[in-house]
């Protein structure tokens, strides 16, 4: 078998993983948690919370067990998790969505987008979005042979340039893939931003695919979904994750909610994925989804405090911060401490430190790693003591001591 032939070189390709040797390597992500695990420093490179979540969901999956809730669930998803996802939709944004037809519940956010995109691109179609981007974008677009087109977001407000964008989308994209609010930035899109997109899309007939796991994340304005412009929802896909919400990374429960046409195409390809997943777990994320709207408000200001006590501790240890506005994650310019290379930087920082924390380049393309050589991304979703004792470590990093 000539194994050399697979896919699996554009992947490798496509995420910058791809080695001289023709092996892949491991993700930066997997290597940073690697690199703290041995040097016991405090992991602020990968982001996944270190607590858990509101216990009235981690009850509800105990009892779903019990009750015996462990074989195959129906293939869009199970009818309370489905009947809860339209619940939120209304309650939050005022979309009407049929639970029946307009919802796919996916083995995470991960797999919706790759069903999407596997459902609707083919060799030669370009996906538009925006860089630096979550990793898997790479991966998942190379996997369906289409051409990944990206815009540039730029320190340190990370807000695209609109002649850039209208450059970038033509009559080749066949999606438009955006993430708001945007890991690794932490940024949201401005209106004038979501109302290019759309108007975009209508003039060149593409679908715009929005993962926008980090929804209930946002720090000073509410998060306002792209489906919910004029002229939008009748190409929107929209991808969750409960997992960021309700801090069950583990359990990858994730939907997506599109036009009925748009679920039935992105189902066929769902189906051969996984087929369906998570029996117990999702109508443990229904309860969540239909908890009061003070403990999603919780969820947001805890996080936000978070958010203020990394940033205060980053900005006294003398970086320059970006102030995020949702997400899990802050970025930081390291060139304040005398540093110009953030890959180099984080392969130091377990040493002068004790935390880890990710080079930006890790989510931009070759092309366009230089403008972001001495960014680093740091994740404040960990207990307020870690991200104290971060913020002391960084604090006391001796400035002469650096390059
Ligand atoms: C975490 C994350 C995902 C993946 O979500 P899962 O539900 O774990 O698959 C997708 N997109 C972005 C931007 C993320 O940060």
């Amino acid at each position: 078998m000539d194994i050399d032939r697979g896919p699996w070189r554009r992947v490798g390709e496509g995420a910058g993983l791809l080695r001289p040797d023709g092996s892949i390597a491991a993700t930066v992500f997997a290597e940073m948690s690697a690199l703290a695990a041995r040097t016991g420093s405090i992991n602020l490179g990968q982001g996944f919370p270190d607590e858990d979540g509101p216990l009235e969901v981690l009850d509800a999956a105990r009892e779903a067990i019990a009750a015996g809730r462990n074989q195959y669930p129906p293939g869009r998803g199970t009818p309370e998790l489905l009947a809860a996802i339209a619940r939120h939709q209304r309650r939050f944004y005022g979309l009407d969505v049929d639970p029946a037809t307009q919802i796919l519940v996916t083995a995470g956010a991960t797999e919706a987008l790759a069903a999407s995109i596997l459902a609707l691109t083919e060799p030669g179609d370009e996906i538009v979005t925006f860089e630096p981007y979550y990793d898997a974008y790479a991966g998942l677009v190379a996997l369906s042979g289409a051409t990944l087109v990206t815009v540039p977001l730029r320190w340190p407000d990370f807000a695209p340039d609109p002649d850039e964008l209208r450059a970038a989308v033509s009559d080749r994209t066949r999606i438009i893939l955006v993430n708001d609010p945007h890991n690794p930035t932490g940024t949201t899109f401005d209106a004038a931003t979501r109302d290019l997109i759309v108007e975009l899309a209508h003039r060149h007939d593409a679908v715009i695919l929005t993962d926008e796991v980090y929804e209930h994340l946002t720090f000073s304005e509410p998060h306002i979904p792209l489906s919910t412009l004029p002229g939008a929802g009748e190409r929107t896909i929209t991808v969750s994750s409960a997992g960021k919400t309700f801090n069950t990374t583990g359990w990858k429960i994730g939907w997506l909610v599109a036009p009925a046409a748009l679920v039935s195409a992105i189902l066929t390809v769902k189906q051969y994925l996984t087929y369906v997943s998570g029996s117990p777990f999702q109508p443990a994320i229904a309860r969540g989804l239909d908890l009061p709207d003070s403990a999603f408000d919780r969820i947001a200001s805890d996080l936000r405090q978070k958010r203020d006590v990394l940033t205060r501790g980053l900005q006294v240890a003398g970086f320059d911060v970006s102030v995020p506005a949702g997400s899990y994650f802050t970025v930081v310019d390291v060139g304040p401490l005398g540093f110009d290379d953030a890959e180099h930087f984080c392969a130091e920082l377990p040493a002068l430190a004790g935390v880890v924390g990710v080079p930006v380049t890790a989510f931009a393309s070759t092309r366009h790693r230089s403008s972001y050589r001495s960014l680093v991304r740091f994740a404040f979703c960990k207990r307020l003591e870690v991200l104290e004792e971060a913020s002391a470590r960084l604090a006391a990093i001796d400035h002469r001591s650096t390059r």
